[in-house]
């Protein structure tokens, strides 16, 4: 029988009460989904118990270590987490996690296991079947699909289909068969964990008048930053003339802070098509191409911490690493 090893970090689907609060059964998940035992022989590590606002790169560090670490010993994992931060987790666990050569299923829930009409049953049982195939990707099953880890984003509150995967397809659909795609990674070299994380890393949403002074100023009062990911528009715009932020990426990329652009929207960005985009170029930031903002933010972290060196950093942020670009 294949082996899984299940690790725990919270959310909706181990919650209960009002306010929903993590909870302390999902040690006992078997006993309350024992169909899992048919697909896999499963053990359960608990990580930490939280909603998932409060997961942040040390719990990423440890995920990806205690994967690391327990490897060999299973066929594949499953992290049940919960949704509102999961893309970010799923995008850590990409970077850090270099050629993986088994699954990585993140799962959670928008009703909790305790609750009637749960999509938590139907998401625990996919995710643990889905890390017995050959799926050597970190993805996030959810409501019958399994996407992309770095291509994710939370897109739905309410609907039991929370995430999309822009622009790509999912590496697996679930339904009376399991479908697998044709687009599915393959390591080519051997794998390796790298799991560290610079946390100094904020993302600055352009709006329209936006004034630079302002970002100046609350930029300028944290001397620790080392990286800003700037969700521009469309293809990468900000404006230009008295508005330009231009100026202030000059003066953060000289003072070794580095600058990825990413977009609001969906697709992939080209900073060399408009004047208002290449400004940011010209200024030395970095496109962050198709990447969504879960990706840019938890690859800048990435970048920063294994690559002190500027030059291989940035070769380092424009590389397809995990399928984020593609
Ligand atoms: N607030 C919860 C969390 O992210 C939401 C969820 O799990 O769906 O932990």
């Amino acid at each position: 029988m294949p082996r899984v090893l299940l690790l725990h970090t919270g959310g909706t689907l181990g919650m209960r009460g009002t306010p929903l609060e993590p909870d302390t059964y999902a040690a006992g998940l078997t006993e309350t989904v024992p169909e899992l035992l048919q697909i896999a022989s499963l053990d359960i590590r608990i990580i930490c118990n939280l909603d998932s606002s409060d997961i942040g790169p040390v719990h990423w560090t440890q995920l990806a270590q205690s994967i690391a670490q327990s490897r060999q010993d299973y066929d594949g994992f499953v992290v049940v987490h919960g949704t509102d931060t999961m893309s970010y987790t799923a995008g850590a666990l990409a970077f850090a996690l270099q050629n993986l050569d088994r699954p990585v299923v993140l799962t959670g829930a928008q009703r909790p296991l305790v609750a009637h009409r749960t999509d938590a049953r139907r998401n625990l049982v996919d995710a643990v079947e889905l890390a017995t195939r050959p799926i050597p990707e970190v993805g996030i099953c959810f409501d019958g699909l399994f996407m992309r880890g770095c291509r994710t984003t939370k897109s739905n509150v309410h609907d039991y289909r929370a995430f999309d995967s822009p622009g790509c397809q999912p590496l697996a659909r679930l339904g009376v068969t399991i479908e697998l795609g044709e687009h599915i990674r393959q390591p080519t070299l051997p794998f390796f964990c790298d799991a560290r994380f610079e946390a100094d890393v904020v993302v600055v949403h352009i709006t329209p008048g936006l004034r630079p002074a302002m970002l100046e100023a609350m930029l300028g009062g944290y001397e620790q930053l080392r990286g800003v990911v700037f969700a521009a528009f469309g293809a990468g715009t900000t404006p230009a003339g008295a508005h330009s932020i231009a100026p202030l990426v000059r003066k953060l990329v000289d003072s070794g802070v580095e600058a990825l652009v990413a977009t609001q929207s969906t697709g992939l960005i080209d900073l060399s098509l408009y004047q208002n985009s290449r400004q940011l170029l010209d200024a030395g930031a970095i496109s962050a191409g198709g990447m969504r903002l879960e990706a840019a933010v938890t690859k800048l972290m990435h970048a920063l911490a294994i690559h002190p060196e500027r030059n291989a950093r940035r070769l380092y942020l424009e590389a397809d690493v995990a399928g984020e670009l593609a």
